[in-house]
């Protein structure tokens, strides 16, 4: 196979997944909102994620909201799993024959061993659920800005998305593949991938083609 970025030629099982446009070759990525998610915190990670990385994939809203799982709430801790979050975006992932799959959703998420989360992924699988939950500064008791939100909403969505391509964490704070897990630590956080993830990125999309 070529050792193109994004020239996949004519892999018929990348074809499924993705959309040729000319002679590139885009990847399908799925997103979808659970019910209660505001249309336009949807909007706006599409955006981030189109102006971010539009030139190698394809991300498309899903016409069809869904429901939070029912089976991943934790009545006790009045919040629900992730990893039941990351089986519904597999199912997405499949029934629509996407290369990766999101779930946004304004709930609460939690995961083994933290109180809570802003999102979590599957590298393997491509799947990740972002959540606005406690991204909103009114969570924490301070004053909202739709910008500032926007922002840090847009960290969230761009890092999850990052790990299902298979960028791992990255120790550069101007850098969106920093972890982070407190709202201050998202702040400082920078909003783009360093120069070394931006490469790695580059590299792992190489490495899909000749896969593929
Ligand atoms: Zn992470
Ligand atoms: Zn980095």
């Amino acid at each position: 196979m070529s050792n193109n970025a994004v020239c996949f030629s004519d892999a018929s099982s990348i074809i499924m997944i993705g959309a040729r446009m000319g002679n590139i070759m885009k990847l399908n990525v799925l997103l979808t909102a659970t019910r209660g998610l505001q249309v336009e915190d949807a909007r706006h990670a599409i955006n981030v994620l189109e102006s971010k990385l539009g030139k190698l994939f394809t991300f498309e809203l899903n016409t069809l909201t869904i429901a939070p799982p029912a089976e991943g709430y934790n009545e006790e801790r009045e919040q629900y799993s992730a990893e039941i979050f990351l089986s519904a975006a597999q199912d997405l992932k499949t029934a629509n024959g996407r290369f990766s799959s999101i779930i946004l959703t304004d709930v609460d998420i939690f995961a083994k061993f933290t109180n809570y989360i802003f999102g979590l992924a599957d590298m393997v699988q491509r799947v990740a659920v972002a959540s606005s939950h406690r991204i909103h500064p009114s969570f924490w008791g301070m004053k909202e800005t739709r910008e500032f939100f926007e922002e840090q909403w847009g960290k969230v969505v761009t890092h999850e998305f990052g790990h299902t391509i298979g960028l791992l964490h990255c120790n550069n704070w101007d850098c969106v593949m920093k972890y982070s897990n407190s709202p201050p630590e998202l702040h400082k956080k920078g909003r783009d991938f360093c120069s070394k993830c931006g490469e790695e990125l580059n590299n792992l999309i190489r490495k899909l083609a000749s896969e593929s």
